[in-house]
C-alpha cells in the first residue's frame, strides 16, 4: 500500500523512473510521449543536460541561503536578464515557488500598493469565470472554477468575477470578433462602476485562459480597451500568465501579442522548465516606488523565496531557451500542431473547436457540433481521455470545468519548445485514437 497521499486517492498511478527528450519512461519500460508538458511546465523536455549541469553546478556553489540575511549573485543575475527582457516594462522581479503563490502575491501587492498610497479603500479584485489562478485560498477564490472551489466555497474570501473572452461561446454570429472583443471587456468597466472605483484594487487575468477552458485567447480588441478601463478607473491590472507565459505562446510574454502591458504579471512553470519549484512576480517601477516609499517592506514572504537552486534553474532555462532560439521553434512547431489537429480532428462530430497560440492549444469537445451543446456533465468525459490515453502512451491534459452551470470538455495541449514535427505526427495520431475510442464508448452507452 502506498503512503503517499496522492491527487487522487482512487486511482493507481504508473511509475516514472526515467526521461528522454519528451518521453517519460515507466517501470515496466512503457514510454508516454509528453503533449501537455505535464500541465505546460515541462518545456524543454526530462533530459536537458546543459540545464542539470547549471542545477548541479549551484548545489555545489550554494543550494539555498535565507533570504532575510543575504541576497547572491545567481539571483541578481537572473532579476537582472529576466527584467531587461521585458523591454523597459518592468522593474522587479520577486521570485517565489509556483503559480499559486505568485498570484498570491501579486494579489497582497496590489493591495499594499493603494495601502501604500494613500487609498485604502480599494480593496476589491474582479477576475473572470472561466480562470484558473491557483490552490491557496486567495488564488482559489479569484477563479472560476467551480469543481474546485465547491467544498472549499465557505472560507473563501470575497472576489467578483465577469465573463472570460470567449469567442467560441459569446460571440454573436453577426458580431466581429472585434466588437466582441469591446463588449466582452465592457463588462469590466459595468463591474467598477456596480463596485465603486474607489473600492476596487485590481482586475485579475489569464492573457490566455488555460486549465478551465482548454486555451482561449483573447480577441483582438480584448486587452487594449480592458487597459484603457484600468487605467481610467486607477485599476491595477495583473496578469495571471503561469501557463501561457515565458515562451508558451510564441512570444517571452504572452501580453505582448495584444499590444498591452501589465502593472504586476505572475509567472512559473515554464520559466524553470519543471526543473526546480519556481515561480515569479514582475512590477512596474511606479508599484516598487510606491512600496519603497510606502511600509518600505512587502508584508508578505516565505521561506523559500529567492531560492538559489531554483533561481539558477530558471535563469539557465530563460537562457537555453534564448540561445537555441526555441521560441522560433514554439511558432514553427505550433503551427504545424494546429495544421496535424486540424487535418484529422476538425471533422469529427464531436470537436467544437480547435484554438490557441504557438504551442498552447486547446480541443472544444461538444456533444453537438451545430448548436454546440456540451456533453451532460455526468459523463467522466475528463476522467477516461486521461486513462485511455495513458493506455496509449500519451500524456495529455483534459479539462471538465462548469462554469456557471455549464460543463465543458476540452484537452490541453502544450508539448515542450524543444518538439520537432514527427514527434507532433504520433501526439496528434494517439489523441486521435483515443478521442475516438473515449467518445465511441460514451455513443454506444
Ligand atoms: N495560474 C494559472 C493560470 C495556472 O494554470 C496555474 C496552475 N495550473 C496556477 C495559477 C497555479 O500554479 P501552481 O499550481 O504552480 O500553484
Amino acid at each position: 500500500m502506498s503512503h503517499v497521499f496522492h491527487r487522487s486517492l482512487q486511482q493507481t498511478y504508473p511509475v516514472a523512473v526515467s526521461g528522454e527528450g519528451v518521453y517519460v519512461i515507466d517501470n515496466q519500460g512503457k514510454r508516454y510521449i509528453d503533449a501537455c508538458g505535464g500541465a505546460a511546465v515541462s518545456c524543454l523536455g526530462y533530459d536537458y543536460a546543459p540545464l542539470k549541469t547549471a542545477i548541479n553546478a549551484q548545489i555545489d556553489k550554494l543550494p539555498f541561503v535565507h533570504s532575510s540575511f543575504f541576497t547572491t549573485d545567481i539571483l541578481e543575475q537572473a532579476a537582472e536578464a529576466l527584467v531587461n527582457d521585458t523591454n523597459g516594462v518592468m522593474s522587479h522581479v520577486y521570485f517565489v515557488s509556483g503559480g499559486s503563490e505568485a498570484i498570491e502575491a501579486a494579489i497582497k501587492m496590489a493591495r499594499q500598493y493603494f495601502v501604500d498610497t494613500g487609498k485604502p479603500s480599494k480593496r476589491y479584485f474582479i477576475a473572470r469565470k472561466q480562470s484558473y489562478h491557483g490552490n491557496t485560498l486567495g488564488a482559489l477564490s479569484l477563479g472560476g472554477n467551480e469543481a474546485r472551489k465547491a467544498p472549499y466555497k465557505d472560507i473563501l474570501i470575497g472576489a467578483n468575477h465577469i465573463s472570460a473572452c470567449y469567442e467560441y461561446r459569446e460571440k454573436q454570429p453577426d458580431e466581429s470578433a472585434e466588437a466582441y472583443g469591446l463588449r466582452a471587456a465592457n463588462e469590466l468597466e459595468a463591474e467598477i462602476l456596480r463596485l465603486g472605483a474607489e473600492n476596487v484594487a485590481a482586475f485579475v487575468a489569464e492573457t490566455v485562459v488555460g486549465a478551465t477552458a482548454g486555451c482561449l485567447p483573447p480577441a483582438p480588441t480584448y486587452f487594449k480597451r480592458i487597459r484603457e478601463i484600468c487605467d481610467q478607473y486607477d485599476v491595477l491590472l495583473i496578469l495571471d500568465e503561469v501557463m501561457c507565459g515565458m515562451g508558451r505562446t510564441g512570444t517571452l510574454h504572452a501580453y505582448t501579442q495584444d499590444g498591452i502591458t501589465p502593472d504586476i504579471q505572475a509567472v512559473a512553470k515554464g520559466i524553470a522548465a519543471g526543473y526546480q519549484p519556481l515561480g515569479a512576480v514582475f512590477m512596474k517601477a511606479f508599484i516598487v516606488d510606491a512600496i519603497r516609499q510606502g511600509a518600505g517592506f512587502f508584508q508578505h514572504g516565505h521561506t523559500y523565496i529567492c531560492h538559489a537552486t531554483a533561481v539558477a534553474a530558471g535563469l539557465a532555462t530563460q537562457r537555453i531557451i534564448k540561445s537555441e532560439n526555441l521560441l522560433d521553434n514554439v511558432v514553427k512547431q505550433g503551427d504545424y500542431l494546429s495544421q496535424r489537429l486540424h487535418e484529422q480532428l476538425a471533422d469529427k462530430p464531436y470537436v467544437g473547436e480547435i484554438r490557441g497560440r504557438g504551442l498552447f492549444k486547446g480541443i472544444e469537445l461538444v456533444a453537438d457540433k451545430a448548436s454546440k451543446t456540451p456533453h451532460d456533465a455526468s459523463l467522466p468525459i475528463a476522467s477516461r481521455i486521461r486513462a485511455v490515453a495513458m493506455d496509449n502512451g500519451l500524456m495529455c491534459y483534459p479539462i471538465a470545468g462548469t462554469i456557471d452551470g455549464v460543463n465543458g470538455n476540452h484537452v490541453l495541449l502544450a508539448p515542450a519548445y524543444i518538439i520537432q514535427a514527427h514527434e507532433i505526427d504520433e501526439i496528434v495520431d494517439k489523441l486521435e485514437k483515443t478521442i475516438t475510442t473515449v467518445m465511441d464508448g460514451i455513443a454506444t452507452k
